[in-house]
């Protein structure tokens, strides 16, 4: 799948990308990214072509370029993957995981 989808964990809209060879990685993997531009993010997309949207990180040697845009890779923001990526709770939130321990003990 390439372009516009849909997170299959979060259900939220998404842009499927597929990773340019960069420095350290091979590239040529799937990468979903949030649809909408985010100035915040780390990830530069553009079509290749007219077909595929491609996506690489944006770094200090390869900066963005006029023809890509910036966007949040969506393993940020997802909330299904929150365990895997944890975000900072605010004061007095009780992580879910962390109630169900103390429940237990
Ligand atoms: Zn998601």
């Amino acid at each position: 799948m390439n372009g516009p989808g849909f997170c299959p964990d979060c259900h939220r809209p998404v842009l499927w990308t597929r990773t340019l060879p960069g420095a350290t990685t091979a590239g040529g993997k799937r990468l979903p990214v949030d649809r909408a531009p985010d100035p915040a993010g780390n990830t530069a997309i553009r079509r290749d072509g007219t077909t595929a949207w491609v996506s690489r990180r944006v770094t200090d040697q390869q900066p963005l370029m006029g023809y890509e845009r910036l966007h949040m890779p969506h393993a940020a923001t997802c909330r299904a993957q929150q365990t895997q990526l944890p975000l900072p709770l605010p004061k007095g939130v009780v992580r879910l995981d962390d109630r169900r321990r103390n429940r237990n003990r």
